[in-house]
């Protein structure tokens, strides 16, 4: 089994993305591995397949609990724009606190140089 390249992980090969399906689904995935997993996902047929296949088999309990009317195909549009959707909404969370802390560093030097008193 091939193991996940931690020096690049922007790019997945279809492999390495296969494996990394369990962990998505159980959402015990690091922020950036997600990302990179959402880009292949995205941008390959045969992975996005096998993501929903596995979805199926994931959620299948729920068949028995909501019979005809668990839509699988339905609910995984949803769970993947809910996952999709939280990537993100977290990466927009760091730039906008990054772009804080550049502010009051920038506030700081104003007071210390005296420009702003
Ligand atoms: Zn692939």
């Amino acid at each position: 089994m091939m193991r996940l390249n931690k020096t690049n992980k922007s790019s997945l090969s279809c492999r390495e993305t296969m494996d990394l399906i369990p962990s998505f689904l159980d959402s015990e995935m690091e922020l950036s591995t997600q990302q990179a997993f959402l880009k292949h996902v995205k941008s390959c047929e045969n992975c996005m397949e096998e993501l929903r296949v596995s979805y199926l088999f994931h959620e299948s309990h729920r068949y028995l609990d909501e019979g005809l009317y668990f839509d699988v195909d339905e609910d995984f549009k949803k769970m993947f724009k809910e996952k999709n959707g939280f990537v993100s909404t977290a990466v927009r969370a760091r730039i906008m606190l990054l772009i804080l802390i550049g502010l009051c560093l920038i506030t700081l030097m104003l007071y210390w140089t005296g420009v702003m008193v």
